[in-house]
């Protein structure tokens, strides 16, 4: 296990961020993945990476801070904390996000708490995120295991056996449980690659999803998108993969061009919640309504941190038929949980426009490219999902039946 441990950290360090020779890497991570900490920096270190910087966290200290600190904190990021953000993501240094939150880490925490965090949280960073969302530097998510995420998860076992199942289905999930991870990896890569060659050679107007949960939605796709999947360019050529594991491909809607009802068809964790049996309205792109049975408040917060995050921000695709859906685990982590089915984000788009690596804010937002501080997937895909494409002449394309691939 130890050694599938090693190899699953130099897959993070090798594929997800291709760390180059000289360059800095950022690693936030848990205090409790701390092991695994090391192995990426270790795996970094002997590629070449000229500084491995900790950025550690912690679910409880963040849970007592909510519960407990001055009401002020919340609104504001201290200078020296946003000029790390901007000043690192300006050098170009590599950032590594290792994700394990406690699926309901801040329940019961005063929702206006969080909400403001998250508001002077996104002022504070909106440089680094504008790079990242361009690729300007090399990032990636991947998750290890934590003795609260696991025994949410299989809240039936001890508390060792959900730690060491939870590893034992992360590794299969990214391909590295067997065989040479790093060459699993980029053969998983390609395939991915042929529906994103398929799909954009379609080149889409729109696309219509139905299904028996009361999905019905018109997405309309901006003029010269594209769709992504697989490792990605930086704006500086290099290779990486964003998401480890990932089984999407995906692009942006058009920021207005969205219309219609969509429900959720997985339970979605959202800071430190989980939101159950939820559906948005949406009208010109805008979400004119949103109804939970669960976490409806946290839901409707998060939906307005800014007038960005009532819009759309990317539309993914992921066969119902995939490992990670297979499993029949819910991971309770959206890196999971998003990779087993269709999903779309409110918030922040990818500008995936041809030619936006040139474009201004403003130029993008003439295009359609949504702009937010918050980017959260949430689940779509179901067994009968049916998704319908119309291309600039009107023919109509099936592009996905009873949940899967048409092609
Ligand atoms: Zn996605
Ligand atoms: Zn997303």
């Amino acid at each position: 296990m130890e050694n599938t441990k090693q190899a699953y950290a130099e897959l993070v360090i090798k594929e997800g961020i291709n760390i180059q020779k000289g360059q800095r890497l950022v690693i936030n991570c848990p205090v409790e993945c701390a092991d695994f900490a090391k192995m990426c920096a270790k795996a970094a270190y002997e590629n070449g990476c000229r500084e491995v910087i900790m950025r550690w966290n912690d679910d409880t200290i963040a849970r007592l801070k909510y519960l407990y600190a001055d009401s002020d904190v919340f609104d504001k990021v201290d200078p020296w904390d946003e000029m790390f953000s901007d000043k690192i993501s300006e050098e170009g240094a590599a950032w590594l996000a290792i994700y394990a939150e406690d699926p309901e880490n801040l329940k019961g925490v005063d929702p206006d708490r969080i909400n403001r965090f998250q508001v002077s949280r996104g002022k504070a960073t909106a440089k680094f995120r504008e790079r990242e969302m361009r690729n300007e530097f090399q990032w990636c998510v991947c998750s290890v295991p934590t003795v609260a995420w696991s025994k949410a998860v299989f809240p039936q076992l001890s508390e060792d056996e959900a730690v060491d199942k939870l590893w034992e289905e992360i590794l299969k999930a990214c391909r590295a449980d067997k065989g040479d991870a790093v060459s699993n990896w980029r053969k998983h890569s390609e395939e991915l690659k042929k529906h994103v060659e398929i799909l954009n050679g379609f080149n889409f107007k729109s696309l219509h999803y139905t299904n028996s949960l009361g999905t019905d939605l018109h997405v309309e796709l901006p003029e010269d998108h594209f769709w992504a999947g697989g490792d990605e360019a930086s704006a500086k050529g290099v290779m990486f993969s964003a998401n480890i594991p990932t089984e999407e491909v995906f692009t942006l809607p058009k920021k207005n061009g969205v219309n219609g009802v969509v429900y959720s068809s997985r339970p979605f964790c959202l800071n430190g919640n989980i939101i159950k049996d939820f559906y948005f309205v949406i009208k010109d792109g805008k979400i004119v309504e949103a109804h939970a049975k669960e976490g409806e408040a946290i839901l409707k917060d998060a939906i307005s941190v800014d007038e960005g995050a009532s819009y759309f921000g990317e539309v993914a695709l992921v066969p119902f038929d995939s490992p990670i859906s297979d499993s029949g685990i819910l991971f309770l982590n959206t890196l999971f949980d998003e990779n087993a089915s269709c999903h779309i984000a409110f918030g922040e788009a990818y500008p995936c426009i041809k030619g936006a690596e040139t474009m201004s804010m403003e130029e993008l937002a003439e295009r359609g490219v949504n702009s937010s501080m918050t980017h959260e997937d949430f689940m779509v895909g179901t067994r009968d999902l049916s998704i319908i494409g119309t291309t600039h002449d009107g023919k109509e394309i099936p592009v996905f039946v009873n949940g899967n691939f048409a092609f």
